[in-house]
């Protein structure tokens, strides 16, 4: 069957881009640019009958993936994982929440009007739509499953960048759901919330210098960057891209995933935990990482727990570990040329 796949050239997507592909279906993308498409392209060339693209320059504008979604043989699904993650702004009304809350609702708005073959949408959330970061004590004794919601406002997703991300997938998150319910589509959706994605990047359409947001605290270690210390973790649940990009294919396949969000994740990580990795399996790199072991391995004295038993259950996923993660991740660093 034919799919659409958004934001291709991103480090899940690309993920999510090869599997389909191996599984045999057909399948249109979307970049911003002519270079990304040609790339995407030129790295999948054996599957060059069942693979095309459109440009989708900026999601956030209206009407952007109205020509995207109408083929000829039609698409029975769509993976959304198009949405802004970098820290990097100073506007994060325009520069995240806007893109990620128009680029969802523009994605189902235009199904709805011109695509109606479509059954499911798999949209790609985060578990920034789940967690409160402001629970007191880390939310020791909480179990966060896929009913919760991180109880963030526009207004406090104004305040800085990290708000306004969290913000973003929190409220693009809703707007869809709100949508389903408003506008009763011929398709139903699926969410995909994973915490902090780690694992191995494609070399056509990662570099160093331009690296995605959740690898680059792995790239800062390997770099030398917090030889005099860590920083906090931040977040302390991670998962694999690999079984990342596999639950979005799960989720599409599978007819009772529709309607019900996943909460994604293996399970927890620090920032130290990281660095035993690589002190384990790269010695190249061990003279720029800290001195000083985080104490309690960087974990905070009280943390909330995260329930993934929906993913394993009703998709049957199984979760590759950090070591793993990590090391096949630093690999691929290696190949870009980190360490040279
Ligand atoms: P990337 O930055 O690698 O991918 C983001 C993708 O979205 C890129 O292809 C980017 O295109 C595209 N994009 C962003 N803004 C726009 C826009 N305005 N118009 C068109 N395209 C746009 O990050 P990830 O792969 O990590 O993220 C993919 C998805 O996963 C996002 O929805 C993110 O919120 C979600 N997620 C990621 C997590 C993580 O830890 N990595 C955790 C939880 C959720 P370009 O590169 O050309 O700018």
């Amino acid at each position: 069957s034919r799919v659409l796949l958004t934001g291709a050239s991103g480090f899940i997507a690309s993920h999510v881009l090869e599997l389909l592909l191996q599984r045999g279906y057909s399948v249109r993308f979307t970049v911003r640019s002519e270079e990304k498409a040609q790339r995407l392209l030129e790295a999948h060339k054996q599957y060059k009958d069942k693979l095309d693209y459109v440009l989708v320059k900026d999601i956030a504008q209206p009407g952007a993936f109205d020509e995207a979604v109408k083929s000829d043989p039609p698409f029975t699904g769509i993976l959304n994982v198009a949405s802004p993650f970098h820290l990097n702004v100073t506007d994060p009304k325009t520069e995240l929440i806007d893109p990620a809350v128009n680029g969802t609702l523009g994605i189902l708005g235009a199904t709805k009007a011109f695509a109606s073959t479509v059954r499911r949408i798999v949209i790609t959330s985060s578990s920034a739509a789940i967690v409160d970061p402001n629970k007191p004590n880390n939310g020791a004794g909480y179990t966060y499953t896929e009913n919760d919601w991180n109880p963030i406002t526009l207004e406090e997703g104004l305040l800085n960048p990290s708000n306004g991300y969290r913000a973003s997938k929190k409220l693009a998150e809703k707007a869809a759901w709100d949508f389903v319910e408003q506008e009763r589509p011929n398709f139903d959706i699926a969410t995909i919330n994973p915490p902090l994605v780690l694992g191995p990047v494609k070399p056509y359409v990662s570099s160093l210098s331009s690296l995605n947001t959740s690898n680059e605290r792995v790239l800062d270690f390997i770099q030398g960057k917090a030889k005099n210390g860590a920083p906090p973790s931040g977040v302390y649940i991670w998962v694999d891209v690999r079984d990342l990009a596999l639950s979005h294919i799960l989720a599409l396949e599978n007819l009772e995933a529709g309607g019900k969000r996943f909460f994604i994740t293996e399970g927890y990580f620090s920032n130290q935990k990281i660095i035993d990795v690589i002190r384990e399996n790269f010695p190249q790199f061990v003279a720029g990482l800290p001195e000083e072991d985080q104490p309690n391995g960087g974990y905070p004295q009280g943390l909330y727990k995260a329930d993934n038993s929906r993913s394993k259950q009703l998709l049957g996923l199984t979760y590759r570990g950090l070591g793993v993660s990590v090391t096949d991740l630093v690999k691929s660093l290696v190949e870009l040329g980190a360490g040279r």
